[in-house]
């Protein structure tokens, strides 16, 4: 059985993160972001130190280990009650995160809907990055080189993603609004799938 999927899709910066946990918290729909996943490894553990080998340089893990853990994780959470398959649509965020990730999960989503988080102003993105440095005390967002390779990342390797898909799943939706208009666009999306 595939999982019902609706993807979270855009830049760093663009607010994935800030939708998924409010979805995650509407009845039916659970919350799976790949960042957090790989963040809540202990950092000692191989996968850890691989992870944060390739995050520091704003690079992609390796697709299979990443591909491995999602799996790992779904399961363990479905194991323990938090995820039904059979009830539950997964909001996923930050996966697949390119083309090769996509073809990995074909047998396994059902892709709903994947919208699309578009913030056409870098400088915004960039900022909003500089702030959830501080609050989150993360060191991906921290430094300004590596910030630039994770946006370079997202256009060459993520986008294409857009495209696996197609424009019947594709919806965008306006980024640079307040996190309730885009919640409000999203829902009305969502609503419809
Ligand atoms: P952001 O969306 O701001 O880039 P994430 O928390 O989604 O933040 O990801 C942080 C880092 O975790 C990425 O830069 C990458 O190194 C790693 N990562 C997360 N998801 C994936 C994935 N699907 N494939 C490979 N690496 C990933």
């Amino acid at each position: 059985m595939k999982l019902r999927t609706i993807l979270l899709f855009g830049a760093p910066g663009s607010g994935k993160g800030t939708q998924g946990k409010i979805l995650g918290t509407i009845p039916g729909y659970y919350h799976c972001a790949c960042g957090d996943v790989f963040r809540n490894l202990n950092a000692d553990s191989r996968l850890g130190r691989v992870f944060l080998e390739y995050s520091s340089r704003g690079e992609l893990v390796p697709d299979e280990a990443t591909v491995d853990l999602w799996r790992n994780n779904i399961q363990a959470n479905t194991m323990l009650g938090r995820f039904n398959p059979e009830r539950d649509t997964v909001v996923l965020d930050g996966i697949p995160r390119n083309a090769a990730q996509a073809k990995m999960l074909q047998g396994t989503l059902d892709v709903r809907a994947l919208l699309h988080l578009t913030c056409p102003d870098r400088n915004k993105m960039v900022e909003r990055l500089q702030r959830r440095a501080l609050r989150d005390n993360r060191l991906d967002d921290a430094n300004l080189d590596v910030i630039r390779t994770r946006l370079q990342v997202y256009d060459q390797e993520t986008k294409p993603v857009l495209d696996f898909y197609g424009p019947d799943v594709v919806h965008d939706i306006n980024a640079t609004q307040t996190p309730v208009e885009v919640l409000s666009d999203i829902l009305r999306v969502i609503a419809k799938v």
